[in-house]
């Protein structure tokens, strides 16, 4: 999900993507609680804000608050929200936009109907839409993208909400895992290239019923012991009624482009993305940058928590042993205070702590995902040797991020990104380790078993999946 910009607001387009996870359940007694669970185990896609609608068949209710999905939804809060339908949403803006007129679901009353959307991607053409629906007279009440959707919904000539949202789907372009929340039934729908995951599962329920969920990964079926059952496919519309589940293609599907990076960094590693699972592919990943870039050393450290499969996969391969050097306190919450003059440069040390006596005097490997503006790594390598490594090799499961996403995942402007503008030498320089290598992208899409092409690399190269409007004045400013 985006945030749009106010026409007259000069944004730059790429900072302003969002990560997301949805989620939805059909046919369930206690259907916003489950949501719930799903939403909680969602959490790590997204940490500004969460909500839930649900529909017990007449009305649609819902609750979207700023915050974590554990403090929003209290059990006087879930009881305001009953009904066998649910549709949750968790969100992380970047743009500085934590308005909570931008949380999701975000819901209405149009012709169609009322209807409640959640949206994990990136639209990439709704500022050129956005601009032709109020030319027209729509009246936006959130700076989000995904507000569009609801507004071509509404203007559709179709009767039905299936083909007005078979109408607007055709006009949006870009990355969208949606799923919609109408009085008596769920629509979830997906871009014809299949950006980001969504999939699909049944629960059992105790009468021999079983009820039909949806979620951006499947860590949240687990939690409530949910069966995976696959994918909603690229270019896929799957609608689920009271007269059952029917799935059509609204459109011929495109070019696969899942998002790499979703292997790489942000989905949890218990979950199965893209149906492939995620653990799998971090340690494979690892284990190719060991044959890659071999050093020698005396211990492998991850970067928790997002280097740790990779660097398993790399002690692994190269036989070196695998050390937990670098603690995580996971209750880092952003209510922290920061005694602002006491000590400089608290911020990484709140969260992460060296252990002297695994690194003292270690020739050390560190493992991490990714380097996006370089200032992390900087912090930790100098960590690493301040408790008393002789060498820091720093190694980095994917290729250098050159270019931003225009599909959901938060990167900064290309000015910001350290390998958009420096050589891999003068990374290492700025992140003060002795050496540093990056996986070859070759060795990324074996890591995830991608024989046909089906990825998204456009971070690392360049090369976008679809054509990208960017405004001048954007593209100036963020090549400046
Ligand atoms: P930096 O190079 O200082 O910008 O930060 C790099 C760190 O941020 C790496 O450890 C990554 O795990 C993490 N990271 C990379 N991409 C993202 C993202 N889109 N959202 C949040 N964290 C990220």
């Amino acid at each position: 999900m985006q945030n749009l910009f106010d026409a007259s607001e000069e944004v730059p387009f790429d900072k302003l993507h969002e990560e997301c996870g949805v989620f939805a359940m059909y046919g369930h007694p206690e259907a916003a609680n489950l949501v719930y669970l799903g939403l909680y185990a969602l959490q790590h896609r997204g940490q500004e804000s969460a909500g839930i609608a649900s529909s017990d068949g007449r009305i649609i209710y819902c609750h979207r608050k700023m915050g974590h999905v554990a403090d929003i939804f209290t059990p006087d809060v879930l009881n305001q929200l009953p009904g066998k339908l649910s549709i949750g949403h968790t969100r992380y803006s970047t743009a500085g936009d934590t308005a909570l007129r931008n949380a999701q679901p975000l819901s209405v009353a149009c012709s169609k109907g009322q209807v409640a959307v959640a949206h994990n991607g990136n639209l990439t053409n709704a500022v050129e839409l956005r601009r032709e629906l109020e030319a027209d007279g729509s009246i936006f009440q959130s700076t989000s993208d995904t507000e569009v959707v609801l507004h071509l919904v509404a203007r559709s000539r179709e009767r039905t909400l299936a083909g007005a949202l078979r109408d607007a789907l055709l006009q949006i372009e870009g990355a969208f895992s949606l799923v919609f929340l109408a009085e008596d039934r769920i629509i979830v729908a997906r871009d014809p290239h299949g950006f980001r995951p969504l999939a699909m599962g049944r629960l059992q329920l105790g009468d021999g019923k079983e009820a039909t969920v949806f979620a951006s990964e499947t860590c949240a079926f687990d939690l409530i012991n949910a069966e995976y059952t696959g994918e909603v496919e690229p270019g896929e519309m799957v609608i689920i009624g009271p007269e059952g589940m029917t799935r059509e293609f609204y459109t011929k599907p495109e070019k696969t482009a899942h998002c790499v990076f979703e292997h790489v960094y942000f989905a949890r590693p218990d979950s199965l993305v893209f149906g492939k699972p995620v653990a799998e592919s971090r340690e494979m990943m690892g284990r190719l940058l060991a044959r890659e870039h071999p050093v020698e050393a005396d211990v492998v450290v991850p970067v928790p928590d997002s280097g740790v499969a990779a660097a398993i996969g790399y002690a692994a391969e190269s036989r070196i042993p695998y050390k937990q050097a670098l603690i995580r306190n996971h209750y880092v919450g952003r209510t922290f205070i920061e005694p602002s003059q006491a000590i400089r440069d608290f911020g990484v040390k709140l969260k992460l702590n060296p252990v002297r006596h695994l690194l003292e005097g270690k020739r050390v490997i560190l493992v991490d995902d990714s380097i996006v503006r370089g200032t992390t790594s900087r912090k930790i390598v100098r960590m690493v040797r301040s408790a008393g490594a002789r060498e820091v090799h720093l190694r980095i499961s994917c290729p250098p991020t050159i270019s931003p996403c225009y599909y959901g995942v938060d990167t900064p402007s290309l000015r910001e990104l350290i390998a958009a503008n420096n050589s891999i030498q003068e990374i290492q320089e700025f992140v003060e380790a002795d050496s540093l290598a990056y996986l070859a992208l070759d060795s990324l899409s074996d890591a995830v078993h991608d024989r046909s092409g089906k990825f998204c690399y456009a971070c690392y190269t360049g090369h976008y999946p679809t054509l990208i409007q960017i405004d001048e004045n954007s593209l100036e400013r963020a090549l400046r």
